[in-house]
């Protein structure tokens, strides 16, 4: 797959606006559409590389799998006429966007919701998205912003609860023999310090199952005396 960066192209923006382009410019998530960027996002990444990764012959069959906890909208409308491609998405019910785009397969969480009911609902999904995607690759949005301390999130998952969340996603698919790309998402913690934490800890998840992946899955044979 190739990859390509720019950031040659023009944000219309009024004069005097506090947008941190800076840092924005770095974001190509879910909120984008075809034709309009939105919820701080410019581009969707993770449907140009679903698109891409089909255009380009790596994969048939692709499933998005949308733990940010605001609905991935964008990505929902592009890619709604393509039956090739499944879009999954839980989120917060009450949270923005107000106005919400239907995926193959919407999972609504209400305010407050904690670990447990969220990881049942989850595993729910994942099932089912897997199920009925029957996908080559997995394209995984690992939000950090469903975690209590954050600003935009209204779900009340912790740390712990996250990480639970990402080997969730992660067994299903090994199990389903699904690889899986991951990508971050959301996180806006009043301490940015936690936003980093939970995004650090999807890395080292990932990367231990990876390993594991590595390894030899049966021992060699015990020698004869
Ligand atoms: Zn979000």
């Amino acid at each position: 797959m190739k990859i390509f960066y720019t950031d040659h192209y023009v944000l219309p923006l009024p004069a005097g606006h506090r947008f941190p382009t800076a840092k924005y410019s770095l974001l190509r998530t879910h909120h984008a559409f075809r034709d309009h960027g939105e919820g701080y996002c410019v581009f969707n990444s993770s449907a140009i590389a679903a698109l891409s990764m089909q255009a380009e012959g790596c994969a048939r069959r692709v499933a998005i799998l949308d733990c940010d906890v605001h609905q991935g909208n964008g990505t929902a409308s592009i890619l709604a006429d393509e039956p090739t491609i499944f879009t999954f998405s839980i989120h917060a019910a009450k949270n923005s966007p107000f106005r919400k785009e239907a995926s193959d397969l919407d999972i609504e969480m209400p305010d407050g919701v904690g670990d447990a009911d969220y990881l049942d609902a989850l595993e729910q999904g994942i099932c089912h998205a897997l199920a009925a995607a029957q996908p080559d690759l997995a394209i995984y949005l690992a939000g950090a912003d469903p975690y209590v301390g954050d600003r935009l999130g209204r779900l009340s998952l912790t740390k712990e609860g996250l990480q639970a969340r990402d080997r969730k996603v992660f067994e299903l698919c090994r199990a389903a023999s699904v690889p899986v790309a991951v990508a971050m998402a959301g996180g806006y913690s009043n301490d940015i310090a936690d936003s980093v934490d939970i995004h650090f800890c999807t890395v080292e998840t990932a990367a231990s199952f990876w390993r594991a992946a590595q390894r030899p899955t049966s021992l060699p044979a015990a020698r004869q005396i």
